[in-house]
Parts: C-alpha cells; structure tokens; sequence
C-alpha cells in the first residue's frame, strides 16, 4: 500500500448539524500532520463528477457554528454501480488522493465500504446523521441538536395543547430507528412514545389509551416516529379520530426544520474528536473502519459491524415514559 499523502473529504446522504465541526477538525488534524486535504463537493456524487477542491485551514475557518454542510451532500445512484466508483476512483488518483474520510449515515459508510472492497484506498466512516442510527458509537454527529431542536417545539406545541384539551401526535425523523422519538419524549415531557423498536411487541396506540392518557390530564402530547410501516402521526390520528371521537386530535410533523440549525456543544465536541481521531487511524495504517465514541473513549469500529448491527433501543428509556406519563 502506498503512503497516505493528501486525504479527500466528502459528506453524504442526509445533512447533520456538526457535519461543519467535523470538516474542520478533520481538515485542521490533516494539515498538523503533515497531509494534504482536498474537499469533495456534493458527496459520492461530485467524486464522480471531479467536484474536487484544494483545502487549506481557512476554508473550514468559521465553520464550527454553522449548521448544514459547506461541502454541500447528494445522494448518489451512479455510485451504487461498479462504473460509478471506477470514476470516483479514477478522479481521485488524478487528484494525487490516497485516503478518504466520509462523513455520512448507514447508505454513505456502505457505499464507503463497496468501494474500499474493489479499490486499495483507506476508507474512514464519521457517523454523520441525525437518526443515531449507526451501531457502535453511543451517538452520532447531529442527534443531540435534532433532539434539542424537537423538545423546544414539542414545548411550544405544549402550549397551545393545553389551552385547547388536545391530543397532539407530532412526527419527527429517525427512518427506521427511534432514539429520537424516545428521548424527545423524556426531554420534552410527553405522555408516550411511538417507535418502530417497540412495533412488534404491542399495539401502542392501545396501550397508551388504556392507559388513561386523559383521566388526570386534559392534554397529551404522542411523539411519533416517522416509519413507512405504519404511516406515521396522520396514521395514527386517523385511528384516534375514528375510534375515539371524542378526543380533539392534531398532528404536527416536524420534518425538516429538525436537520436545520447552529449544533449543539456536544455535537461540536464529538465531531471535533472523532475527526481528530479519523487522522489518528489513518496515522496508524487503519482502514474500513467508522469512527465512534463508546463510554467517552475513540473506538474504531469495522464498516460491516457498524452498518450491519441494528443499533438497541435501551428499554429502560420506554420505561421511564411510562412512569412518568402518568
Ligand atoms: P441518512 O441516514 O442521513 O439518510 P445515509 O448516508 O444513510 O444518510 P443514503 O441516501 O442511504 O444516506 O446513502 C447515501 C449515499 O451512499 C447513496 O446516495 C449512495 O450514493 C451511497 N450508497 C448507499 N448504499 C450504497 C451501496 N450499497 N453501494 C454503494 N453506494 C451506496
């Protein structure tokens, strides 16, 4: 394998709050190491279509706060065919880049995967996604701001919902995993959960009208994760309506102002630390690994165990709803 000398950078798939905070220590650990960096625009997409850019410190100055990604994201069919990544890799030799560090969800580490399979390049993973989705690493780069972002609306919902007696069964993002329904629902207070982990077990929109929800209180808040199994919040409303007419029911689905805004401090540290650490790895001739935090310590973690794994829901979070939602 030939020496790493200049390092491309992408993001990919779903923007994140603190994907910015990642470019930029990713960029400054490069650089004090002695690596050449060059920023690719647009994701696999712009690898492919040679969107390639030198990178020097003053491109990721002033980044840190900003929410989004300057490298811009796409989503990429070409990259899923073996004639795409042999472009990719073909713009990357010509740009002298020996290493690639993606910032990305579960579809950007497996296309990062694909291609570290077919060409001998060191691929390393950021968990870059809002859904927290990736196995491996207690969080992923942009959860905790989406989180913070959700609770002040459900706050606000709150409000009108207890001036009306309403039901409100509000949406928010995590594809097919519900870390951001569940912890919303503590942070914010809500009388239940509804997420896709818990979807086999029982039928939840029973059990939280079973449970009373409106006998000690005369609003309640339901926060819903968005599934393509079960339709989401309007599903669920439908069925309230339906066999509850008595209920005043709304739904709010919170949609992409969730993906927006300045990350959050700790978004800001872990992705600062984890691209430190992408630069560590590379220094120590990794390769095909996604980088994560686990009890406050950098692990490296394997591109197949990380995309694999479906990430546990801990179940003591869907117990301590219930408690407190009474
Ligand atoms: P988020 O979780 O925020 O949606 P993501 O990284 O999971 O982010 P995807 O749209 O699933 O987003 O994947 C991003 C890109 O990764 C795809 O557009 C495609 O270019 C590439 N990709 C995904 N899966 C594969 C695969 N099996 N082979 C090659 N490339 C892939």
């Amino acid at each position: 394998m030939e020496p790493v000398k200049c390092i491309g950078i992408l993001t990919s798939g779903g923007d994140a709050p603190g994907m910015n905070a990642a470019i930029r220590a990713i960029t400054r650990a490069a650089i004090y190491n002695g690596f050449k960096v060059k920023g690719i625009y647009r994701g696999y997409e712009g690898l492919i279509n040679n969107e390639i850019k030198d990178f020097t410190t003053e491109n990721v100055s002033n980044i840190i706060q900003r929410g989004g990604t300057i490298l811009k994201t796409a989503r990429s069919e070409e990259f899923r065919t073996p004639e795409g990544r042999k472009k990719a890799y073909e713009n990357m030799r010509s740009h002298g880049i020996n290493a690639l560090v993606v910032i990305g969800g579960d579809g950007s580490l497996t296309g990062a995967r694909a291609f570290a399979e077919e060409y001998d390049i060191p691929c390393i993973g950021l968990p870059g996604t809002i859904d927290n989705d990736l196995y491996g690493t207690d969080t992923t780069i942009g959860y905790d701001t989406a989180m913070n972002t959700i609770v002040e609306c459900v706050d606000k919902i709150r409000d009108t919902a207890t001036s009306h007696d309403r039901i409100f069964f509000v949406e928010v993002m995590g594809r097919d995993a519900g870390f951001l329904a569940q912890n919303s629902a503590i942070a914010a207070g809500a009388e239940a959960a509804i997420i896709p982990e818990d979807q086999t077990d029982v039928d939840q929109l029973e059990e939280f009208i079973s449970r009373g929800c409106r006998k000690t209180k005369n609003s309640s808040i339901v926060i819903v994760s968005e599934s393509k199994k079960d339709g989401g919040a309007m599903h669920y409303a439908e069925r309230v309506k339906k066999e509850y007419p008595q209920y005043d029911v709304r739904v709010t689905i919170l949609g992409h102002l969730q993906r927006g805004g300045s990350p959050s401090a700790a978004d800001r540290i872990l992705a600062s630390r984890l691209g430190v650490a992408s630069i560590d790895a590379i220094l120590e001739g990794q390769r095909n690994v996604m980088m994560g935090i686990q009890n406050d310590q950098v692990v490296y973690v394997p591109f197949t165990k990380a995309i694999k794994n479906d990430k546990p829901i801990n179940r003591d979070l869907i117990r301590v709803v219930d408690i407190l939602s009474i």
